[in-house]
């Protein structure tokens, strides 16, 4: 019987929800491109329910308990002697999340003497030392597609509040004011820009896909071009590398993986070229933008905002320059933990794990690393020396 380790962000501070916003969630059986949502035999949550927080569960102790597993789930992951450093030693099983990650670092995974599969239950597994759970044996699994579209809605989202100056906007509401000249001395219509996106995989594409309807000039960057059709109908402009592309954007979003190419990316020579007053949203992975380098060009006005919801490290520390720096718009790591994607993701990570009790294979969309490689996706999305 197998010991399950999983590691979920704090409830809320007022504690677990006993109501919602919303009453049901709608049903989506299929992502672009046709891959179903995840098909698990069953599951024991109601889909809308908060289940990435530690209360929640992933809606998994009903599942593992009646089948003889034990289950332990906890938040207590950074400090020394923490829950999860404690509990690892004699986990089969760990579940993390990009949102909330539980770093397996080498060190870890060498304590960890029982461990076969690591479980992102969500996408982006770069918490995860692949070079030693290769050298180890152990399976990474993710569940593919889970929360890309909620992604890419958020990036939207931020673009938009950027450009138009939402958020200072909404503030001086909140203070009781009527200030429309200072919520206007900073506001632009999107219509007409140019916005670019370096990599056009699931997030990147539907990021160009939604933004198309607001008229605006749509470019990329990609290690392969998207196929010709889809270049047409879009009116997409390819461009070689992120360099040759951002001197040409007004907005530019980053929905590339976090490895050795990417990592440091958008330095301050990088910025430098970009157009003065462009916006930068990244959802993707923080260390892909040098931290201090963005803070400089948003002080400089070089940058005219940044929004993304990836830090690091997770949690960010109360002095992280990116919550204080002029003209941000970021969140903690949400954008792909909306309660509609907990349900997709809990239902996949229930799925990965049905298959695995059962020793049939995972799908080869979740696999990452299986039987001592990269596999599946992880093949093609990741790099050995991960960051
Ligand atoms: P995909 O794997 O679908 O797409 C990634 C794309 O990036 C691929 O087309 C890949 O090209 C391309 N790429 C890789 N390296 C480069 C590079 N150096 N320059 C340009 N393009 C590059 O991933 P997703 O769209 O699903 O996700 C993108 C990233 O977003 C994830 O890696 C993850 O880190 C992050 N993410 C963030 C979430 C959040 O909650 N904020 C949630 C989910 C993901 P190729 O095909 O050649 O490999």
């Amino acid at each position: 019987m197998a010991k399950v380790l999983c590691v979920l962000y704090d409830d809320p501070v007022d504690g677990y929800p006993k109501t919602y916003a919303r009453d049901d969630l709608p049903r989506i059986d299929h992502y672009p491109g046709g891959q179903t949502t995840p098909t698990p035999q069953g599951i024991d949550f109601t889909p809308g329910q908060l289940l990435g927080s530690v209360s929640g569960e992933l809606g998994l102790r009903t599942f593992l308990e009646s089948r003889g597993h034990s289950l332990v789930v906890t938040s207590d992951k950074d400090r020394d002697g923490s829950v999860f450093d404690q509990e690892l030693v004699d986990a089969d099983v760990v579940i993390s999340q990009p949102f909330w990650p539980a770093y397996l670092t080498a060190e870890r995974i060498a304590k960890a003497e029982n461990l076969k599969l690591a479980i992102t239950a969500g996408i982006g597994s770069d918490h995860v030392d692949l070079d030693a759970a290769i050298a180890k044996g152990v399976t990474v699994a993710e569940v593919t597609y889970c929360n890309s579209i909620s992604v890419a809605e958020h990036v939207v989202m931020m673009t938009l509040s950027l450009v138009r100056n939402y958020l200072p906007s909404h503030q001086w509401v909140l203070d009781g004011g009527w200030n429309i000249a200072d919520c206007v001395a900073r506001s632009y219509d999107l219509e007409g820009m140019q916005v670019g996106t370096v990599a056009a995989g699931r997030i990147g594409l539907a990021v160009l896909r939604r933004l198309a309807p607001f008229d605006v000039g749509l470019h990329y960057t990609d290690r392969h071009r998207l196929p010709e059709a889809v270049e047409q109908e879009l009116g997409l402009t390819w461009h070689a590398g992120a360099a040759e592309m951002v001197p040409h954007c007004d907005v530019v979003t980053i929905n590339a993986p976090l490895h050795p190419e990417t990592e440091g990316l958008f330095g301050d020579e990088l910025l430098a070229t970009m157009k003065r007053g462009a916006y930068l949203i990244n959802t993707a992975r923080a260390k892909i933008a040098d931290r201090d380098a963005i803070d400089r060009a948003l002080r400089s006005g070089q940058l005219a905002g940044y929004a993304g919801d990836v830090w690091y490290p997770q949690p960010a520390p109360a002095d992280h320059p990116w919550r204080t720096m002029p003209h941000h718009g970021m969140t903690p790591h949400i954008s792909g933990s909306s309660l509609s994607a907990q349900a997709r993701y809990a239902a996949g990570t229930r799925e990965i794990l049905e298959s695995w009790f059962a020793g049939t294979p995972l799908r080869d969309e979740y696999l990452i690393v299986d039987k001592g490689a990269l596999a599946g996706v992880g093949a093609h999305s990741y790099s050995v020396k991960n960051t």
